[in-house]
């Protein structure tokens, strides 16, 4: 199981009876990225309210902290990748200094948090928490200083903060911002509806949700600027390649979401043809592990012949609601999670889709799972090809010695799951089903980073017997 990361949403109503109901809609749509914490923020003249819980989202806290007459909203789901699960560390993020106030959600990772957070202590800044949204609002306190201006603020948050965000934030002068590194590692679209509203959120399925029938992605290094009226688009940095990540189409995203112009289910289903032009199977039956292989296994069986069959059952109760802090705990709760339909399987040779191996540890509770409904031979299908170093850039995948595939061939990790065959998808297939050329995020597969100091961090890392991750050593947490 890979923590998820987080979720943003950011609302300018200009013209809307029932705020609460856009924003409520709005995260429940994007809770699949975060369920250890939500937040809102809203301006009420030069003030900013924040509210937040440990949890699920909650219609009760946005219904009670939003009015008919709130113009300005950000709200957050949460999923820490630093930090941890406290209301300390739960966005949206607020800080404020002589000048300015301001609330902030971010989506991503700031690979040099543990620098910036060092010089904003030396010049006086207290931190409540240990994450790194916190430290993102603080530079842009400290950066506003100088200036007094938005836009000259966010420039040199793309010059001096290395990492992936996907930012929105309210100010005490009645700005709405929003802003994507000029990498676009992690999503952030706005979009309108017929009213004049407009709505920022991490997928599209957010606008869906709520009837805004246009929207775009905020391109890579673009600041979205709202006071009053229309938003102002401005491209602040742009470079020469962008780095999507792949595993929001591999496994993050909802399949109904659409990344950078593609649907996430189309890709989905394009990375199962991948591996069936690749890979030739003798199964009988091709089974899903839910839920986000389906559409590859489908894929599979259209270009095979052979029939998908429901074989694992998903407990939705427990999901991905059932937090578990410790990898030891997370497996023996992979049978909880996950029944066989033992008629299905039985006597069978079995094909296993699923989208990633990370640790190895959750598929090899499966691949048992499944021998033990009585299959014939159990095979596995990766959507994805092997993960070999960590992100650095907002998903739980930090350590190299973590990784089922950083030190191990892939015969190997065939034996270390009990499986019969093994196949990865390809890198090559990856990019075809993914369709956006060289413009995505491979880091994790490949151990190329495109930003200098996680280069440097998994460079070091690489070879050390870490168990924890860089910014745990760090901060001592
Ligand atoms: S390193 Fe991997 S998980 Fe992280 S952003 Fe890049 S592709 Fe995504």
């Amino acid at each position: 199981m890979i923590k998820e990361h987080c979720g943003v949403i950011g609302a300018y109503f200009l013209n809307h009876k029932d705020p609460s109901q856009v924003i409520y809609n709005a995260l429940i749509s994007l809770q699949h990225r975060g369920q250890e914490s939500f937040g809102i923020a809203s301006l009420l003249g030069n003030e900013i309210l924040v509210s937040k819980e440990l949890g699920l989202v909650d219609y009760k806290l946005i219904k009670e902290n939003l009015r008919e007459q709130t113009r300005k909203v950000i709200a957050h789901v949460r999923y820490s990748t630093t930090g941890a699960t406290t209301l300390e560390d739960a966005q949206p993020s607020y800080s404020e200094n002589s000048d300015l106030k301001i609330a902030l959600c971010f989506n991503g990772n700031i690979v040099n948090f543990i620098e910036l957070r060092k010089k904003l202590k030396e010049r006086g800044y207290l931190f409540k928490g240990n994450g790194d949204g916190e430290v993102l609002a603080a530079f842009i306190l400290e950066s506003f200083k100088e200036g007094k201006d938005i836009e000259k603020t966010i420039y040199r948050v793309y010059e001096e903060v290395e990492g992936a965000y996907s930012t929105t934030f309210l100010t005490s002068d009645s700005y709405l911002v929003a802003f994507r590194d000029p990498y676009g590692f992690r999503p952030l679209n706005i979009g309108f509806d017929n009213f004049g509203n407009t709505l920022i959120a991490s997928e599209t399925v957010a606008f869906d949700v709520n009837d805004f029938q246009e929207f775009s992605s905020i391109k890579p290094g673009e600041m979205v600027l709202i006071n009053d009226g229309k938003p102002e688009i401005k491209t602040l940095k742009k470079v020469e390649k962008r780095h999507h990540c792949m595993f929001e189409f591999v496994y993050f995203s909802r399949p109904d979401s659409i990344f950078e112009n593609k649907t996430i289910y189309e890709v989905r289903w394009n990375l199962g043809r991948e591996l069936a032009k690749t890979y030739k199977t003798d199964a009988d039956v091709i089974v899903p592990i839910p839920d986000s292989s389906r559409p590859a296994a489908e894929a599979i069986s259209r270009e095979t012949g052979i029939p998908v069959v429901e074989g694992l059952i998903k407990n939705r109760y427990i999901g991905r609601t059932f937090i578990m802090p410790k990898q030891d705990q997370r497996e023996k709760n992979v049978k909880l999670k996950l029944n066989p339909v033992k008629s299905l399987i039985r006597g069978k040779k079995v094909l296993l889709i699923d989208d990633s191996l990370v640790r190895g540890t959750t598929i090899k509770r499966i691949v048992e799972i499944v021998r033990k409904a009585g299959a014939e031979k159990v095979y596995v299908w990766i959507t994805c090809p092997p993960i070999i170093s960590p992100c650095f850039y907002g998903i739980d995948i930090a350590i190299h010695g973590e990784l089922i595939a950083s030190s191990r061939t892939i015969e190997e990790i065939r034996k270390e799951i009990g499986a019969d065959e093994l196949c990865y998808q390809t890198i090559e297939g990856l990019k075809r089903a993914i369709g956006l050329g060289d413009n995505i995020c491979l880091s994790c597969l490949t151990g190329l980073y495109p930003t200098p100091l996680a280069q440097k961090l998994s460079n070091e890392l690489r070879n050390k017997e870490v168990k924890e991750r860089y910014w745990e050593i760090e901060l001592n947490v």
